[in-house]
């Protein structure tokens, strides 16, 4: 009994400390809103980057051609074709190859891997090709997705300032990826053209903006989390250069790092790579202080990153009426043996409160960037839809429920009517290929 006490006094304390009333999350929202405006001042105004993505025109669903892109952000690059047919046909074809990469390219040289990507290209382009030319004399159009912290000075450059995730190739950092992978291209006698280089928000909010107008951002919660949206052009004070025709410029907000007075660092409490992590800790502290595990072995409840995401979303999904699921992932995952049906439950409360506050906080940030479009509003407001991707968004159906409502919550009825949110597939892929096409229009 003595045993159940502390450990419910553990959850307890979790379930304060992770609480997220509406009136914190509405503080949450406005901050993130003033974050924006603060980014968008000055650089370096705010955490909250707020790039300009160089943009400046989203596909309008009316593109018509032949068009590529190349998607480069994590252990596999993917490669793909679209065939669009103007404003009726839409998407006419497409096909896609992912390519896995070599682990000892990841930290080679800077040529090592851009010759490999652009050989895996080649063949694509070789392949597909056959049956389907180019108009004579016309370069085919790339769109580039690459998901590592870049300085864009154009829509179609941008230097690397650090890789992240696997990779850590000493001689790209500084250098302009576009340039790398042109003369990469170049070499492998491959005559294509870059269009842009941007990043899986900002791919996302293209690929759902191709097909509804009214799509005004681009959000993604899977590994990281990040969004991009659509800026008026005359609303971003430290724009120095000229203001494109179109009037409008696509943020790349890098919202990762948005911190307040309310919350540490955003990203850390509602991305995939860190909500295992958080259960794994709070498991841990369960077991050091309360004992409720029984003598086990901690080594594995003692490893970082061990547990991960989806581990946490299937014990958190377990429909079976004696959580077998909770059970089984304990033993094989972290060799906690023996559960009760009591723990089981416990186990599973915890990941509800860890999800639920990550899902809140995540409805907030949406909810700041429709108060930064003034879209949060009430009666006669127009429709607004938030196009969302990623691995946690996709599959974490608990996650993405929660998300949903609370976004209804905090906007409240009238203003819920007007805005949508929309899971966009493969914003990264397409969405660069299609950028590519309304950027060479
Ligand atoms: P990335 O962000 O690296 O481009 P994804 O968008 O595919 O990748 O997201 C992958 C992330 O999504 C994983 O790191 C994991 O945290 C989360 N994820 C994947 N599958 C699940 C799942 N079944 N349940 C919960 N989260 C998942
Ligand atoms: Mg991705």
């Amino acid at each position: 009994v003595e045993v159940e006490v502390e450990a419910e006094k553990v959850v307890a304390e979790l379930r304060e400390r992770c609480a997220t009333p509406a009136s914190l999350l509405r503080d949450v929202a406005a901050a993130m809103a003033g974050e924006m405006g603060a980014g968008l001042e000055k650089e370096g105004g705010s955490r909250v980057k707020m790039l300009l993505s160089y943009v400046d025109k989203l596909p309008t669903g009316r593109e018509e051609g032949l068009f590529y892109g190349l998607d480069l952000g994590g252990t596999n690059f993917r490669v793909l074709k679209v065939h669009l047919g103007g404003s009726k046909k839409h998407v006419v074809n497409s096909e896609s190859r992912e390519v896995s990469i070599p682990p000892h390219l990841m930290s080679g040289t800077s040529s090592e891997l851009f010759g490999f990507i652009a050989g895996e290209l080649g063949k694509f382009v070789a392949e597909e090709e056959e049956g389907t030319d180019m108009p004579n004399g016309k370069k085919k159009e790339l769109g580039f997705t690459f998901s590592f912290p870049v300085r864009q000075r154009s829509v179609a450059s941008g230097t690397l300032v650090k890789w992240t995730k696997a990779f850590s190739i000493d001689d790209a950092v500084g250098e302009d990826v576009v340039a790398e992978l042109q003369t990469a291209m170049v070499k492998q006698g491959l005559d294509m053209h870059v269009a842009a280089l941007i990043n899986d928000a900002v791919g996302t909010l293209a690929g759902a903006r191709y097909y509804d107008e009214d799509v005004v951002a681009g959000v993604i919660f899977g590994t990281g989390t990040n969004a991009a949206y659509v800026e008026k052009a005359n609303a971003i004070p430290k724009w120095e250069g000229e203001l494109p025709n179109s009037g409008d410029m696509v943020i790349n907000m890098e919202w990762g790092n948005f911190y307040s007075s309310h919350l540490p660092i955003y990203e850390k409490l509602t991305s995939g790579m860190y909500l295992g992590e958080i259960v794994r800790r709070v498991l841990l502290k369960l077991s050091l202080q309360s004992g409720i595990f029984g003598s086990i072995d901690n080594s594995k409840l003692k490893t970082r990153f061990h547990l991960r995401t989806p581990h946490i979303s299937a014990m958190h999904h377990d429909e079976t009426p004696d959580l077998k699921i909770v059970a089984e992932k304990l033993h094989q995952i972290l060799e906690i043996t023996h559960t009760s049906l009591e723990i089981r439950k416990m186990v599973v409360e915890i990941c509800d409160i860890v999800a639920r506050r990550a899902a809140r906080l995540a409805a907030a940030g949406v909810a700041g960037i429709l108060m930064k479009l003034g879209r949060n509003g009430g009666i006669n407001n127009q429709r607004s839809v938030i196009a969302i991707d990623g691995g946690l968004f996709e599959h974490y159906t608990k996650f993405r429920e929660c998300l949903e409502s609370t976004l209804g919550e905090l906007l409240g009825e009238e203003a819920s009517k007007s805005v949508a949110v929309k899971h966009a597939n493969d914003g990264s892929g397409i969405g660069a290929a299609l950028i590519a096409a309304s950027q060479s229009r």
